[in-house]
């Protein structure tokens, strides 16, 4: 390789997310809730063969679950998922928005009662149209920007 030195680490054994959009990364790291004390390198506003940026995250030695990787939609809906085993592509797919998001998100209605202070588990459904939008089970609201509802 001609390469002076390499932007982020090969790995054997983990998961690539691609295509993340710029800036999102951080985001991607709070919904996929990870424990800080794996291996990562995360690249943000990267520039994207197809032009335009993009962020990447590596995780070593963790292989995301479909019901994981999917949580990536939320915050990044064309975001690929790579898994790597041996140093090799051995999975790979989108990262499609599940319909159904439990204890993730939160409401941004005040009133609703998933904020007062009851033992009640957020719930939000996908939107049913195109745009990318997820409804309240329990008022019915449109959250639209998703990665301001994440709780930490
Ligand atoms: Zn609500």
């Amino acid at each position: 390789m001609s390469q002076k030195y390499m932007k982020v680490e090969r790995i054997e054994h983990g998961t690539v997310i691609d295509h993340i959009l710029p800036s999102m990364a951080f985001d991607v790291l709070r919904v996929l809730g990870l424990s800080r004390d794996k291996t990562m390198s995360i690249l943000v506003n990267s520039h994207s063969k197809k032009g335009g940026r993009k962020d990447i995250l590596k995780f070593e030695g963790v292989e995301l679950s479909a019901e994981e990787a999917n949580l990536v939609a939320l915050v990044s809906p064309k975001a690929t998922i790579n898994i790597i085993v041996g140093g090799k592509v051995v999975k790979k797919f989108n990262a499609e928005a599940p319909p159904v998001v439990r204890g993730i998100l939160t409401c941004s209605n005040p009133n609703c009662i998933s904020n007062q202070d009851e033992p009640i588990t957020t719930e939000f459904r996908l939107g049913k149209d195109e745009s990318h939008r997820y409804v309240c089970t329990y008022c019915e609201r449109d959250i639209v920007d998703l990665a301001k509802r994440v709780s930490a």
